[in-house]
């Protein structure tokens, strides 16, 4: 079959073009994409920061519904809301078997080649192979997955607000209740006010913060993080007599949702001893960090990191579901502008300026 998809033939440049597509394997699902978000890993591949191979069709965060299955599919069928996720994982290497499939080592080599977990694509264009961003490519009118990718989603969210869960409600949320654990009376420091940025703040504030402190250079953002939980949020010029004034020690826990080396290295020096940094983001290719060792002897500071919120995205959609459904967790104001496949470009743009709000394409 064919299906209509936005084309990365080279970084910085997006063009809508006729695919071919394969039928799904007996344990694959053809998924119509409704809403894709546009993540800060897609923009990563966009600025030609991630060497990726081309021509790649991006896009991971997703919703859609099930239109086809194969016949060895029996968890989702046909008509079925789906949320996909990037990491349905081989179930076998050591980051699978302790629950953590976001890290699964032969997945970490398809997301590399740009292809899905089995190492084929099912994409071509004039017989030529196209690839898929983060072992997904769901920037397409039809998209054709693993079914264990396609997780199912209840009919009382709506598809284009259920989009933020499949990447940056999963990975934000995770990185404050599945890797942090954080005991509730907290203080957090959270770098980066961007789609994750957003939800590592709510994350913070279900898991019973006592202060949220929020750097963002836009200010649109501050204010949305200060509606959805933040106690505090500054410019970057502004960080150092905010800290200050705070709490000269520091936070007891700092996420760098932005993961260049100098917010690592922010987050680092404003975590006060014995307490956390957390890294969410994800660096260039090639970043590279300068710790001071005396963080981690004399002022025995953690430094760790989080990937898809650190936890099997099966187990933690529905609890982001029901957090939800409670109203403890906000979709509906964290959704951005959003553009038809033809204009997915112009979505990329859009992202990179800053736009608050998650930036969705609608196929
Ligand atoms: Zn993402
Ligand atoms: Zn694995």
């Amino acid at each position: 079959m064919k299906t209509r998809a936005a084309l990365m033939r080279e970084p910085g440049r997006l063009e809508v073009a006729e695919l071919d597509v394969e039928e799904p394997r007996p344990d694959e699902v053809l998924v119509r994409m409704v809403a894709v978000g546009v993540c800060g890993t897609d923009l990563h591949s966009y600025k030609g920061e991630w060497n990726r191979p081309t021509p790649i069709v991006l896009g991971h965060e997703g919703t859609g519904i099930v239109e086809a299955v194969g016949g060895d599919v029996d968890g989702v069928s046909e008509g079925d809301r789906v949320v996909l996720s990037w990491a349905p994982s081989c179930g076998e290497c050591g980051a699978c078997r302790r629950g953590r499939p976001a890290a699964c080592v032969p997945l970490s080599t398809a997301i590399g080649r740009g292809t899905l977990l089995g190492g084929h694509t099912g994409l071509s264009l004039g017989g030529e192979t196209v690839y898929r961003g983060t072992a997904t490519g769901a920037l397409a009118e039809h998209v054709v997955v693993a079914a264990g990718a396609a997780l199912p989603l209840a009919a009382d969210v709506p598809l284009e607000h259920a989009a933020l869960l499949g990447c940056a409600a999963l990975t934000g949320v995770g990185a404050v209740l599945n890797a942090a654990r954080p005991e509730r009376g907290f203080s957090a420091l959270v770098i980066g006010a961007g789609g994750v940025g957003q939800f590592v703040v709510q994350g913070a504030r279900i898991a019973g913060a006592a202060a949220v402190l929020v750097v963002d250079p836009v200010e649109s953002r501050r204010e949305q993080a200060l509606r959805l939980g933040a106690t505090h949020a500054f410019g970057p010029d502004d960080v150092r007599e905010a800290l200050r004034a705070f709490d000269p020690e520091g936070v007891d826990y700092a996420f760098d949702a932005v993961g260049a080396p100098e917010t690592t290295a922010l987050a680092l020096r404003w975590t006060r001893g014995g307490g956390t940094t957390v890294v969410v983001g994800l660096p260039a290719a090639g970043a590279r960090l300068d710790l001071d060792p005396l963080d981690f002897t004399n002022r025995e500071k953690t430094l760790t990191g989080t990937i898809y919120g650190s936890e099997d995205p099966a187990v933690a959609l529905p609890q982001l579901l029901e957090l939800v459904r409670s109203g403890e967790l906000e979709l509906a104001s964290l959704v951005g502008p959003s553009f038809p496949l033809e204009r997915a470009d112009d979505a990329f743009q859009a992202s990179l300026a800053g736009s608050p709000g998650r930036v969705l394409v609608t196929p």
